[in-house]
């Protein structure tokens, strides 16, 4: 059962194509695959002060440094094959320009993508495209010495076939190949350990978050802590040794303990010093340089509860804070105008902060692949107590619109010029307000019934979470106060952001899933819940038109399209509320996993006709530092003319701690 909740969503833009001011900025890196690799450009970097910079600097160094630990995290073979692979490509002694050596190429390409073998997104096991043969023969002829082991979790289809199962009836753990249980455990023994150890206080301590569950060799359950000294100890000591020397550059006391508790959390693995660490950084709201750094989201463990070790840091953008400023100073009105049973309203909304953010480097889990809003910490009663932190990372966004204009995919799938223009001109816009309103008052919003817990929807609370979130979005994006707000200039904008979520709910992110498959993803669930249980409910508001044997979304009645995004938010709170099971169960599997084989074939075989990559992700600006002859940092800049190959050589030749078994 998923123990908490998404906050880190990806609204995952990568399928907009919208307008934004030209730059003279090289957006696009590399292709492969369903995979496109952006560079994202780090604004106002310069405006920063020394100290600001350094900061940043240092927390950069402790977010490369915990590379490793996600790629053992995803599989405990990745670091065996990622380095078999990386030592084959560094010393291939023949001719480079093969189809085999380029297929291989590309497969390397897709480990670093991925932090392992299976994909970022689909969580199945992707397979080379060269044989099992060729890569033994290079290995011989290269001098790379591997583990036998590796061939068979390469090249085996049935081998560790998916990451994570999160497939209803069987059992989670055994049949995931990510390595938060050890060889031999299984869900039942896992879930028993985890109900022996729930810490039921009122400030509990999330019991799990930082560890791996193994079997000793007297089949018992066993705890292998992440800290200095354990499990991931000699990355972790490289963290603890950067943020010790961001210390010296922090901005202010509060910034100071945030990275104290966060260093002896490190060192010790002590859950207390994590809490204090949370509640610390929650408190940090003067700072302009903020980061994550550690085990954070629990959407990898097939059982939600270890977190999964990222890290992005970044500084505030000022101007575009504002705008958030003014959804989350709005909280309470939010609360109390939506069309949620009023029993389910919090009285009082609070602790709502809201901040665009500019990203400066990221790593593990938001690297490549990154979400474009944050909302943390994750715990629940640390939220209600002390509030939340929420950011949009514009420079992000930026870079995924900027990569996607004239792309071809608005000319493709939207039904006329009407709503292309409209889509061109307040597109961007919409995709922003809709985030901002996802993250800054749609998670937040809403209250559980007595005694109810978000545990009660398992395996669905996550699609369910982000319905919710994206509904409360969605039902604001036409309200006029966002107008009365200066948010929006007119009571027109809003429709290019309804038609963009329901035309990609209902046909274009299909493009993400292979023939036959089901949907998987929670947040692709959640778009596609939201557009289908529209789509069947509506009475002429919305329709799919046909033309030249192509579908079309059609709306025809934008005001009555929020009417029913207004319906289903109330029946998803209620859902929520109630920790009704039985509802969410129904909701999902009506309207959320299967797809339209007949439809899905139509939209991809449009995409392909575009030759575009669904996926995006990064590659990080290159940090640059002088020092002076004490030592002292003197200066920082960034260099953006990395490539994608040599910045994943660089990290793992620099970066790279852990030893291949873990
Ligand atoms: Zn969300």
């Amino acid at each position: 059962m998923r123990k908490q909740i998404l906050i880190l969503c990806t609204a995952l833009l990568a399928l907009c194509a919208c307008q934004h001011k030209v730059s003279k900025f090289e957006y696009t890196v590399d292709k492969f695959y369903d995979l496109e690799i952006l560079r994202y450009d780090v604004p106002d970097f310069d405006s920063l002060t020394l100290q600001q910079k350094s900061l940043l600097y240092c927390l950069s160094e402790a977010a490369l440094w915990g590379r490793d630990i996600l790629f053992d995290q995803n599989g405990r073979y990745n670091l065996r094959i990622r380095r078999a692979c990386e030592e084959l490509y560094l010393n291939y002694p023949f001719d480079k320009g093969t189809p085999e050596f380029e297929a291989f190429e590309r497969y390397l390409k897709r480990v670093w993508f991925s932090n392992g073998i299976h994909h970022h997104y689909s969580e199945d096991k992707f397979l080379p495209e060269f044989d099992k043969e060729w890569f033994i023969l290079a290995c011989d002829a290269a001098g790379v010495v591997y583990d036998d082991d590796i061939l068979p979790v390469m090249f085996d289809p049935t081998v560790m076939s998916k990451r994570m199962t999160a497939q209803d009836g069987i059992d989670l753990v055994a049949n995931s190949a990510g390595n938060y249980y050890g060889p031999g455990v299984t869900q039942a023994e896992a879930e028993a350990w985890y109900a022996a150890h729930k810490d039921d206080s009122a400030e509990p301590l999330w019991i799990g978050l930082n560890s791996q569950l193994v079997k000793n060799e007297k089949g018992e359950i066993e705890e292998r802590v992440y800290k200095v000294g354990g499990l991931y100890g000699e990355a972790l000591e490289k963290v603890v040794y950067w943020l010790s020397e961001a210390l010296r550059y922090a901005e202010n006391d509060q910034q100071r303990e945030v990275l104290e508790k966060l260093i002896k959390f490190n060192e010790t693995g002590d859950l207390r010093l994590f809490n204090e660490y949370c509640i610390a950084w929650v408190k940090d709201l003067d700072s302009r340089v903020d980061f994550v750094n550690g085990f954070t989201e629990t959407y990898s463990d097939p059982l939600g509860i270890t977190g999964t070790w990222e890290s992005m840091v970044n500084f505030k953008d000022l101007k575009a804070t504002h705008r958030t400023q003014l959804i989350s100073d709005n909280a309470q009105w939010f609360e109390d105008h939506s069309t949620t049973d009023p029993k389910y309203k919090k009285e009082e909304v609070k602790g709502v902060t809201a901040k665009v953010i500019t990203a400066a480097i990221l790593a593990g889990d938001c690297y490549p692949a990154t979400p474009i809003g944050i909302n943390l910490p994750n715990a629940n009663w640390i939220r209600k107590e002390y509030g939340s932190k929420s950011v949009t990372i514009d420079n992000l966004m930026h870079a995924y619109n900027e990569a996607a204009k004239g792309n071809g995919f608005n000319e493709e799938f939207m039904v006329d010029d009407e709503i292309r223009n409209l889509y061109e001109q307040y597109g961007a816009l919409c995709g922003d307000l809709h985030t901002d309103l996802h993250e800054c008052v749609g998670h937040g919003s809403g209250k559980m019934m007595p005694g109810v817990t978000k545990d009660a929807l398992r395996e669905h609370a996550s699609t369910i979470e982000e319905a919710r979130a994206d509904l409360f979005g969605l039902y604001y994006l036409a309200d006029p106060k966002l107008v009365e707000l200066g948010l929006l200039p007119n009571m027109e904008a809003y429709k290019a952001g309804y038609y963009q979520q329901l035309m990609n709910g209902l046909m274009t992110q299909l493009v993400r899933i292979e023939p036959g498959k089901d949907i998987e993803e929670a947040h692709m669930r959640n778009r596609q819940l939201i557009a289908n249980w529209c789509y069947q409910h509506a009475s002429g508001e919305m329709e799919l038109i046909e033309r030249d044997g192509k579908h079309y979304l059609q709306v025809n009645d934008y005001e009555g399209v929020r009417g029913l995004f207004g319906k289903l938010l109330a029946e998803i709170q209620r859902i929520v509320s109630e920790g009704d099971y039985a509802a969410a169960k129904e909701m999902v599997e009506t309207y959320a996993v299967k797809v339209n084989p007949d439809l899905h074939k139509e939209v991809l075989a449009r995409y392909e006709k575009l030759n575009l990559a669904p996926y995006k992700g990064f590659v990080n600006p290159v940090y640059h530092v002088e020092r002076n002859a004490a030592g002292e940092i003197t200066n920082v800049t960034l260099d953006f003319s990395e490539g994608y190959i040599e910045q994943h050589l660089r990290y793992s030749r620099d970066y790279s701690p852990l030893p291949s078994v873990n």
